[in-house]
C-alpha cells in the first residue's frame, strides 16, 4: 500500500516530535485524552437531541491500556470517531491553531525547539515524542466501516479499511525502546500512568478508566493453624482515575493558575497563556460557576465579521451550547470562558435561552466582574493592561459608541489615550487629575500618530500655556471622545477650536479689531479659493506657524478619510477653514502684496493654502500647480 506523505509544515512538527528531546514527554497523555474528550463531547452532543446515537452520559469513557508485552499503549474512547477523510485530513495536516503558531515561532527561529513544546499543546503529534510507531483506529459516528492510519513518523502514514465494533477512536502507541538516559517503560507502567492522568487529566468530565491491580491480604482461617502464613492474592479491576470535577467546580483557592492556563490554552486552542483568569461562584437567586479569561491577543478573526462572541455554557458538567452570544456583551466579546448553571435544562434551544431571565442575570453579573478585574489589571498591573490594549483597545472605544452611548459610563474609565505628555498612554481620570486647576477644557487633536499630532501647529499655544493634549491617532478615538462629551466637569474641546483658549474682554476687542482692518484681505483670500475653504479667518490659536488648516463643525478631517473608506457611504465633507496668522512675516508680506500687486498676492494666498494643507496632512489636488508656483517665486 503507497505511503502518503505528510503536508510539509506537519512534516516539520513531527520532525520535531520524534527527535525531541524536551525533558516533559508526560504532556503526550494529556494531549490524547483531550482529543478523546473533545470527540466525546460531540458524540455527547448529538446525543441530546439524536435519539439514535442510543448512549447515555453515563455510557461514555476514555479507556487506558498499556501493555508491557507488546510494548502498546492503547487510549480508546466512545466519540464521534473520524472518516477515512477526517483521518487524513485531521492527522495529515497541523489543524490547530495552536501547532500553526508553533511552526512559525520555528520558521522565525525564535527560542529553543523544548521551550516552544512547553508552551501551549502540540497535540495529536506529540505522540511521536514516546512512540516509534501510532496507530489510530476510528469508526466515525453514523458510518459502518472503520479505518486503520498508521505511521512510524516523518517518511509518511498509511490508511486503510477495518472494523470496530462501534463508533471511537483507539489511538495505539508502541512505545520506544528503553534508551540510555530516557526512561520510557514508565509508559507501559499502570501506577505511572494512573498519576499522571490524576496529574493533568483530573477534570476531564469523562471517566477515564484503566485497569489496575491490587495486592490483598487473603482472610486468615479462624481458628489460625500454627503454622499460619499470611497469604495475598491480587485482583484486576477496571478503575476510574480522574475526579472528573471540573476546574470551575473545584474551590477557587484549590486550583492553581498553572491548571487555570493549561485549561485555557487546551479549551480554546490558544498558544499563549491568557492575561488574567477570574473564577467566579455565585449561589442565591441565580446559581452557576464561572472560568472567564482575558486572552493576551486578538485571534485573526476578532476583528472581522466571522469571528463569533460567547461563553460555553454547560449545564452540570454537560455542554449544552458552545458559544452563548448572549452571556457576554459586545464591548467585553474578547472574554473567553465557561459557565456552568444547573438551573439550565439540556436541551434547552437557542431561542428560548435567548429570552431567559436567568440567563441575562448571569450576562450582567458576568459583565460586571470583567469590568472589575481590568480596572485591577490597570490599576495594579499597568504592563498587562498595555497588553491587553494592544489587543483589544479599539474595542472598548467601540463600545462606547456603539448602542447610542449607552454604556460609555460602564467604559470610560478603562479607555487609554496618547498625549502630550510622554511615552505612556493615559486614562482620563489620569489626565484630569494631573490638570490645572484653571485649565477650562480637556484639550485633543486629531492626527495619523503621534509624531504628526506633537508637529501640528495649532497645538503649540496650548501647550505653551501647560496644558496637556490628547491625540487620538484611531479613527474611533475621536468617535468616543464626541460621545463622551465631557470629563468631569471639563468639556473636552478640539485644539483647533476658536474658544480653544478663553480671552480676555481687551483681546476679544483687539481680534475683533485686526479681524475688521483685514476684512479686505481675508475676503480676497477667500474669493482666490473659491470652493476649496469653507472660510478663511484671522487665528486665535496659532503662535509661530503663518498658517493652519481647521474644520468647523462635527466633521474632521480623519472623519472625512475615514467615511471615504466606509464602501457605499456617500462622501462626506469637512468644512474647511483656512486661518492666517496676523502675527507673522508671511501675513505681512500678504498684506503688502495685496495692497501693491493682486496677482503677486494672489501666489501667496495660493502657497498658503498649500501649506496650511501639508500641515494638516492633506493631498494637495494641484502638485504640478504648486511646484511651478514656488520655482516662479524663487526667480
Ligand atoms: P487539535 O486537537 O488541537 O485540533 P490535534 O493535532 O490534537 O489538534 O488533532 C487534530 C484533529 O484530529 C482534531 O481536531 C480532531 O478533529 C481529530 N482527532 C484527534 N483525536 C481524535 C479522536 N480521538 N477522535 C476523533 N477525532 C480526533
Amino acid at each position: 500500500m503507497a505511503k502518503k506523505q505528510f503536508k510539509t509544515e506537519s512534516k516539520r512538527l513531527l520532525d520535531l516530535m520524534v527527535n525531541s528531546i524536551y525533558t516533559h514527554k508526560d504532556i503526550f497523555l494529556r494531549e490524547l485524552i483531550s482529543n478523546a474528550s473533545d470527540a466525546i463531547d460531540k458524540l455527547a452532543y448529538k446525543a441530546l437531541t439524536d435519539d439514535k446515537v442510543g448512549l447515555n452520559r453515563g455510557d461514555f469513557q476514555i479507556a487506558i491500556v498499556p501493555d508491557r508485552e507488546s510494548r502498546t499503549l492503547t487510549i480508546s474512547d466512545n466519540g464521534i470517531g473520524m472518516t477515512a477523510e477526517e483521518l487524513e485530513k485531521n492527522l495529515g495536516t497541523i489543524a490547530r491553531s495552536g501547532s500553526l503558531q508553533f511552526k512559525k515561532e520555528m520558521d522565525e527561529g525564535k527560542g529553543e525547539d523544548v521551550d516552544i513544546i512547553g508552551q501551549f499543546g502540540v497535540g495529536f503529534y506529540s505522540a511521536f515524542m514516546v512512540a516509534d510507531q501510532v496507530t489510530v483506529l476510528s469508526r466515525a459516528y453514523g458510518e459502518d466501516a472503520a479505518y486503520r492510519w498508521a505511521s512510524t513518523g516523518a517518511d509518511g502514514y498509511t490508511i486503510q479499511e477495518d472494523s470496530r465494533e462501534a463508533a471511537g477512536t483507539d489511538v495505539i502507541l508502541h512505545i520506544k525502546p528503553q534508551g540510555e538516559g530516557e526512561d520510557y517503560d514508565s509508559y507501559l507502567d499502570p501506577q505511572y500512568l494512573a498519576a499522571l492522568v490524576k496529574k493533568h487529566s483530573d477534570y476531564i468530565h469523562y471517566p477515564i478508566r484503566m485497569e489496575l491491580e491490587h495486592t490483598h491480604l487473603k482472610p486468615a482461617p479462624d481458628p489460625k493453624p500454627e503454622d499460619y502464613k499470611p497469604e495475598y492474592e491480587t485482583h484486576r479491576a477496571w478503575e476510574t482515575l480522574n475526579s472528573m470535577v471540573p476546574l470551575w467546580n473545584r474551590p477557587k483557592k484549590d486550583v492553581t493558575a498553572e491548571e487555570q492556563n493549561q485549561f485555557y490554552k487546551e479549551k480554546f486552542g490558544d498558544w499563549q497563556d491568557p492575561l488574567s483568569c477570574v473564577q467566579v461562584s455565585a449561589e442565591g437567586a441565580v446559581n452557576y460557576k464561572a472560568l472567564l479569561y482575558i486572552p493576551a491577543q486578538a485571534p485573526y478573526d476578532f476583528f472581522t465579521r466571522d469571528f463569533q462572541k460567547g461563553l460555553q455554557l454547560y449545564s452540570s458538567g454537560v455542554l449544552i451550547m458552545d458559544k452563548c452570544a448572549d452571556l457576554l456583551p459586545e464591548h467585553f466579546r474578547f472574554v473567553r470562558g465557561v459557565v456552568d448553571s444547573p438551573d439550565f435544562s439540556l436541551n434547552i434551544s437557542r431561542e428560548i435561552l435567548q429570552h431567559d431571565r436567568q440567563l441575562k442575570v448571569i450576562a450582567g453579573n458576568l459583565e460586571k466582574k470583567i469590568k472589575s478585574e481590568l480596572e485591577r489589571l490597570l490599576k495594579d498591573e499597568r504592563e498587562r493592561y498595555l497588553t491587553f490594549w494592544k489587543a483589544f483597545g479599539p474595542q472598548l472605544k467601540y463600545g462606547v459608541v456603539s448602542d447610542f452611548g449607552q454604556n460609555k459610563e460602564l467604559l470610560r474609565d478603562l479607555l487609554l489615550f496618547w498625549s502630550s505628555k510622554g511615552e505612556e498612554m493615559v486614562t482620563l481620570a489620569e489626565y484630569q487629575a494631573r490638570m490645572p486647576e484653571s485649565q477650562p477644557f480637556v484639550y485633543y487633536v486629531r492626527a495619523e500618530s503621534r509624531d504628526k499630532a506633537a508637529a501640528l501647529p495649532q497645538t503649540e499655544r496650548i501647550l505653551d500655556a501647560g496644558y496637556e493634549v490628547l491625540y487620538l491617532t484611531e479613527d474611533i478615538d475621536e468617535f468616543a471622545i464626541q460621545v463622551l462629551e465631557r470629563q468631569g466637569e471639563k468639556p473636552f474641546k478640539a485644539v483647533s477650536a476658536p474658544d480653544a483658549l478663553p480671552e480676555t474682554e481687551q483681546q476679544k476687542e483687539e481680534h475683533q479689531h485686526r479681524q475688521e482692518e483685514n476684512q479686505d484681505l481675508l475676503d480676497f483670500c477667500k474669493t482666490t479659493l473659491g470652493e476649496r475653504v469653507h472660510e478663511v479667518r484671522l487665528s486665535r490659536i496659532l503662535k509661530s506657524a503663518p498658517v493652519c488648516m481647521t474644520t468647523d463643525g462635527p466633521m474632521s478631517f480623519e472623519m472625512e478619510r475615514y467615511f471615504e473608506k466606509v464602501e457605499g457611504q456617500a462622501p462626506m465633507k469637512a468644512q474647511r477653514v483656512l486661518e492666517l496668522n496676523p502675527d507673522s512675516d508671511a501675513f505681512a508680506a500678504l498684506r503688502r502684496a495685496k495692497d501693491e500687486d493682486e496677482e503677486r498676492a494672489k501666489d501667496y494666498v495660493e502657497l498658503l493654502y498649500a501649506q496650511a494643507c501639508l500641515a494638516a496632512g492633506l493631498e494637495l489636488e494641484d502638485v504640478a500647480g504648486y511646484t511651478k508656483l514656488v520655482c516662479s517665486l524663487m526667480k
